[in-house]
């Protein structure tokens, strides 16, 4: 019998939630180095870095993201142009996340019969309009048919200065962690979108008022990458020493900076901006307010590091707030909890917050 798998294969079963994202994409890529120069950053950063040989003062930027039906949003609940800007959204995030200037999107589409040609031209007109936002231009893609529904896949290009150029890694003992806007409130949007399929599920006729939820449904749905932050900094005269894109939830994102920069950090839950929204939602759902603005994803805001001398240019800042700083205690992100108590921040694992 044809059998693809070695047999080795079919007596040792590993399951990737075990290893989690971070250290599977670890595991698949520890053999690869760079062959070319012009490779100037390769894996472990919100997008690689890439330059010519020459002398240009500026690098170019790129990185993919993929909107998979199921996993990322459900087909029932999720207005296509949302979708569609959405996907543009998040994926020029990781360009602004290296204090870059998003230039160029590919897109590719792996659709099922399922979606009609209006539903994608919806999907596209929504794509459109973040293209204007974030003045990028859509330079090509690619298209398959998929036998389970719909997944989009957003190549994002872009340009940093050199002298500009902010990573993951950089920050140093003291300096002050920073977060844009405020933190929680796609998570919850996604709590009730959820709430409400599985409400629709058992009762089809089941007519939900999501007006009231306006503002989490739309952090949820249409999420808005910080185009203004490289241009406030620039404007302040602040070189961030690194910085990051909050997609997966501030613990995960927080970690990623300590383990790159080889530090430690802690930070204060009180600090951490919550909009009245998020507060009156975890009431609802009787869930801790840690959990959304700690651990819930998808907020697509910036987390960075200042000098503690910069601090004063940009406390008065309205979109930005001081939630801690970095230790040297290596890998170990602290967190003094809004009761006064101490923890210790875990990654969290395989998307578990949507599972
Ligand atoms: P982000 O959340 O900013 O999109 P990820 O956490 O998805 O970044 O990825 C972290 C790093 O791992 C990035 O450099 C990304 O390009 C790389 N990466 C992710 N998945 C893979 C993969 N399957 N193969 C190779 N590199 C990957
Ligand atoms: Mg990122």
């Amino acid at each position: 019998m044809y059998n693809p798998h070695p047999t080795y294969l079919m007596d040792s079963f590993s399951e990737l939630s075990k290893l989690g994202e971070f250290g599977l994409i670890s595991k698949l890529t520890q053999g690869f180095s760079a062959k070319h120069k012009s490779t100037i950053f390769g894996i472990g950063d919100d997008a690689a870095v890439l330059g010519a040989t020459g002398e240009s003062s500026s690098v170019k930027l790129v990185s993919v993201d993929n909107l998979t039906e199921g996993t990322h949003f459900l087909k029932s609940y999720t207005p296509l142009q949302h979708l569609g800007y959405k996907a543009v959204s998040t994926a020029v995030s990781d360009i602004y996340a290296m204090n870059g200037v998003p230039r160029e999107v590919l897109i590719s589409l792996s659709v099922s019969n399922h979606y009609s040609v209006e539903m994608l031209e919806l999907l596209y007109s929504g794509i459109q309009s973040a293209c204007e936002v974030f003045q990028v231009d859509l330079v090509g893609g690619d298209t398959t048919s998929s036998k389970l529904g719909l997944t989009i896949n957003v190549t994002a290009l872009g340009d940093a200065e050199k002298s500009e150029l902010t990573y993951r890694h950089g920050s140093n003992v003291n300096d002050i962690l920073i977060v844009t806007g405020d933190l929680g409130a796609a998570y919850m949007g996604w709590k009730i979108l959820d709430r409400e399929y599985h409400i629709a599920k058992s009762n089809p006729t089941h007519e939900p008022d999501l007006d009231r939820y306006h503002y989490l449904l739309e952090r949820q749905l249409r999420p808005q990458a910080r185009k203004d932050i490289v241009t406030l900094l620039k404007n302040a005269n602040i070189q961030p020493t690194s910085m990051i894109d909050i997609s997966d939830g501030l613990s995960s994102e927080v970690l990623h900076l300590c383990k790159s920069s080889e530090l430690g950090c802690k930070i204060f839950e009180d600090k951490i901006p919550v909009d009245p929204a998020v507060m009156l939602s975890v009431d609802e759902f009787s869930i801790p307010l840690s959990i959304p603005i700690l651990h819930g994803g998808e907020d697509y805001e910036l987390l960075f590091t200042i000098k503690p001398s910069d601090y004063e240019k940009i406390k008065e800042i309205k979109e930005l707030s001081a939630i801690g700083h970095m230790t040297s205690e290596r890998g170990v992100a602290k967190v003094i909890l809004s009761s006064g108590m101490e923890s210790t921040l875990q990654a969290q694992g395989w998307d578990q917050l949507k599972n």
